[in-house]
């Protein structure tokens, strides 16, 4: 067996443990592979063990891998996972599902105007930094409540949950995905179409556990499938 194929089967194993220790549905639980700095070949060793949901994080690598002979045409399920400039939305609009790193209004806005323009629709999530740590990206959470006020009224555009980077400090992670949570519990109450904001992005091989046990529905695990990541 290769060791992508155990890899995928390991973290199988663990998300479905840690959903019944938690009383959930394992099959509420995605697991979104990412393969970021990683080659075409590797996404299509995991395609073929039966995989479809990969993630990505730096635009110009995503645009060459999707279009990769391997890979072109296949029916992946991308999720762009990345911080988005402004400028750099234009080019991922209808190429994937979900895009998870939208931390401020006028990247939202500058998503919801390309969307207009190319007559597409776009889902996304807002980036939390839950941990306040000044090196990580993502909205404060105490600014995310009147934020979406504005998020909620953008055209072409929908607001499907929250994400969150946990910090590397293993006994903070759970407290850090648990206020994720309870944001978007606040969220839901104010938002006129509440069913559509069921996503929580959080957890990464080394903390996904803790993350399915606070209520993840996305979890992105790239290093304990593909191996570790090189310096890009
Ligand atoms: C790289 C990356 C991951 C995967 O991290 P691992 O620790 O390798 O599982 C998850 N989420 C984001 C946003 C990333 O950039």
């Amino acid at each position: 067996m290769s060791s992508i194929s155990s890899g995928l089967q390991d973290i199988y194993r663990r998300i479905e443990a840690a959903a019944v220790e938690a009383g959930r549905e394992p099959a509420s639980i995605r697991l979104i592979a990412v393969s970021k700095t990683k080659p075409a070949g590797m996404v299509r060793e995991a395609f073929d063990e039966g995989h479809r949901l990969f993630g990505e994080s730096y635009l110009q690598e995503f645009l060459e891998k999707r279009s990769d002979p391997l890979l072109e045409g296949l029916p992946i399920e991308w999720h762009f996972i990345g911080h988005l400039q402004s400028n750099k939305i234009r080019s991922v609009i209808g190429k994937v599902a979900l895009i998870h790193g939208i931390d401020k209004i006028s990247t939202a806005r500058e998503l919801s105007r390309q969307a207009q323009r190319q007559n597409l629709h776009a889902e996304y999530l807002l980036e939390v930094n839950t941990s306040g740590e000044s090196t990580k990206y993502g909205m404060a959470p105490d600014e995310v409540l009147s934020a979406a006020e504005t998020l909620f009224t953008l055209p072409a555009i929908t607001l499907r949950g929250l994400m969150n980077i946990a910090s590397p400090d293993a006994a903070s992670a759970p407290k850090e995905f648990r206020k994720l949570r309870q944001l978007l519990e606040q969220l839901r109450d104010a938002a006129p179409n509440p069913e559509q904001l069921s996503e929580l992005s959080m957890g990464m091989s080394g903390d996904f556990e803790a993350a399915v046990m606070e209520g993840a529905t996305m979890i992105r695990i790239g290093t304990a499938i593909f191996g570790a990541r090189g310096v890009l």
